[in-house]
């Protein structure tokens, strides 16, 4: 339950702070400071367009400009400003609210497209404001919500522990890495959602993450039955989860190993609070990428000697940089589907040899493996050995001191690599199989994109055949192999992994409760069994009911 901030664009937050009634004079000026710098720019462009295309092109600046000169929106903000005794940022943004929604209220489709315009105007005004002085993330409002149509992983990390108690966008899915992040930041959210302009920031809402709602100016009733909920919710958070530290046996005493995947260092304190046995899967991209511009070396292994001490003796599985899906595009779409993992580090070595040299250097403060993401062919897989021999190489020239046994893995997450896996065994030490991209690329569904993801199906007999062959064919390879998608975190779906035979599974934090619980509920041999017959079945409805059935004991 919060407050709505809506995010004009990825990039941009706006605060909201109280100002005392001597700053107000300075924050007006800095307003229409911001209003003149814009004004110029858009001068500039408008000669520029007039000089290159003709004067009929540069007209199009003139409704930019003509939003800049009314009284409706500059006089409005000033007058907000100094009767409210907010930011400029706070400002503009009610204020352009309020008139967006006008807009989408028009009949006229022109008028109506013209919106536009408007929340062009607004991006250059506060991205100049910006440019000026950068106001604290310690400004966002308590209990904050973000909306708006797209949220980056990266603002997520930056914004994480600021007050922000939900989030809903209107592009992604549960899949994104957004909602991966989210859950690992524990904030509900709904990714997806179909209309969300219609809310403005201030206004009180709520976010079902389980439900998948986002309930905008709730009632005292919906209000006090969700207040009811949290303490509940709470409380079982609280419970413990059925003896956190010692081995996790199933209840005819198989072991499974059950990992933690973290997405960003900081997690790594969590993890080993909470006894998690090793940490299967850290995605390095998100710590590398968050400053918005490439670490150096040495503050590299700094960050990665600091997870491998707050391990504490765990093993850590460092994925090297993955980009792709969502880092790389503000829309929420991938746009470039093929340059991820391996393939986009073998096209920029400089910055996949910078992360190994880290990773290598960073390795006498605990144990750790090497990941490779993305990979499908062995050609990309000899190509990557190579240069991480030449990275050891260049470290013993450097004389630094280094593990040379770490173990490097592969993720099967492509079609290839799960059906050459056990040709590829032989150039690697372990495996992960990372269930989000391979379902993916095997059903043909975007994972970012919320309107195809009730095809998204884990209990699809395509996916189960899948993964019954890569265990099949890795078995005789002995080479170790966890799961390390998100279909390890949900119950259901992790039965049916140990029922294919995989022992081993590492999952997202908020996940890890519920599945050990679940592991220490079964028996290995049963869901063996049961994985016989639903390798039989034609459809994922009857396969899921039947695992329910035999998980929950229904
Ligand atoms: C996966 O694809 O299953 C995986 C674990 O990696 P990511 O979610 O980062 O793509
Ligand atoms: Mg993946």
């Amino acid at each position: 339950m919060g407050t709505a901030v809506r995010m004009f664009d990825p990039l941009f937050v706006p605060f909201n702070f109280k100002l005392q009634p001597d700053q107000i004079r300075v924050e007006v000026d800095r307003f229409r400071a911001s209003v003149e710098k814009s004004r110029e720019q858009l001068k500039r462009v408008q000669a520029e367009l007039g000089r290159k295309s003709g004067p009929e092109s540069s007209f199009l600046i003139d409704a930019h400009l003509l939003v800049l000169q009314d009284r409706l929106f500059v006089d409005r903000i000033v007058e907000k400003i100094e009767t409210e005794h907010i930011n400029s940022e706070w400002a503009i943004q009610q204020v352009s609210d309020d008139l967006l929604q006008a807009y989408d209220r028009l009949n006229d489709d022109y008028l109506r497209e013209r919106r536009g315009d408007l929340e062009d105007i607004v991006r250059r005004l506060l991205h100049n404001l910006q440019l000026k002085r950068m106001p604290s993330f310690k400004k966002l409002p308590y209990d904050s919500i973000l909306i708006g149509k797209a949220v980056p992983p990266s603002t997520l990390f930056e914004l994480r522990s600021r007050r922000i108690v939900g989030l809903a966008t209107e592009t992604g899915s549960p899949l994104s890495h957004t909602a991966i992040m989210a859950r690992s930041l524990e904030i509900p959210a709904v990714m997806g959602a179909s209309d969300l302009s219609h809310v403005s920031s201030g206004d009180l809402l709520i976010v079902d993450g389980n439900r998948g709602l986002v309930i905008w100016s709730p009632s005292e009733e919906t209000l006090e039955e969700y207040r009811n909920r949290g303490r509940d919710e709470k409380k079982l958070r609280k419970k413990p989860s059925g003896s956190a530290s010692g081995p996790c046996l199933t209840e005819d005493r198989v072991r499974i190993s059950l990992g933690a995947n973290i997405n960003f260092s900081e997690e790594i304190k969590t993890a080993a609070a909470n006894g998690c046995e090793s940490i299967g899967l850290y995605r390095t991209e998100f710590d590398f990428f968050r400053e918005g511009k490439q670490p150096d070396e040495n503050s590299l292994v700094e960050d990665y000697s600091h997870v491998l001490k707050g391990a504490k003796g765990a093993p850590v599985t460092f994925r090297t940089i993955d980009v792709g899906i969502d880092q790389k595009t503000w829309e929420g779409v991938n746009l470039n589907l093929g340059a991820r993992g391996l393939r986009f580090c073998l096209e920029n070595k400089d910055v996949f040899k910078k992360q190994l040299r880290a990773l290598y250097r960073a390795s006498t403060n605990g144990p750790m493996r090497i990941l490779l993401p993305f990979v499908s062919t062995i050609d990309d897989l000899d190509a990557a050995r190579e240069v991480l021999a030449e990275v050891r190489g260049e470290l013993d020239l450097r004389r630094h001191a280094y593990d040379p046994g770490i173990p490097v893995g592969v993720m099967i997450e492509t079609p290839a690599a799960a059906q050459t896996c056990d040709l590829m065994a032989s150039h690697v030490d372990f495996f992960c199989l990372g269930t989000n991209d391979l379902i993916q690329y095997y059903l043909v569904i975007d994972r970012s994109d919320q309107s195809v993801m009730h095809l998204y199906n884990p209990f699809h007999p395509a996916i189960l055949r899948c993964l019954h062959q890569v265990y099949t064919l890795l078995q005789p390879t002995g080479k170790p192999i966890t799961v390390c998608g998100e279909m390890a975190a949900d119950p259901p779906s992790a039965a049916v992994l140990l029922g294919l035979g995989f022992t081993s599974l590492s999952v997202n934090l908020a996940a890890y409760p519920r599945i050990r619980r679940m592991i220490r509920s079964v028996s290995f041999g049963q869901l063996r069994e049961l994985a016989g017959q639903i390798l039989k079945m034609q459809k994922p409805n009857e396969v899921e009911e039947k695992v329910r059935a035999t998980v929950y004991r229904t």
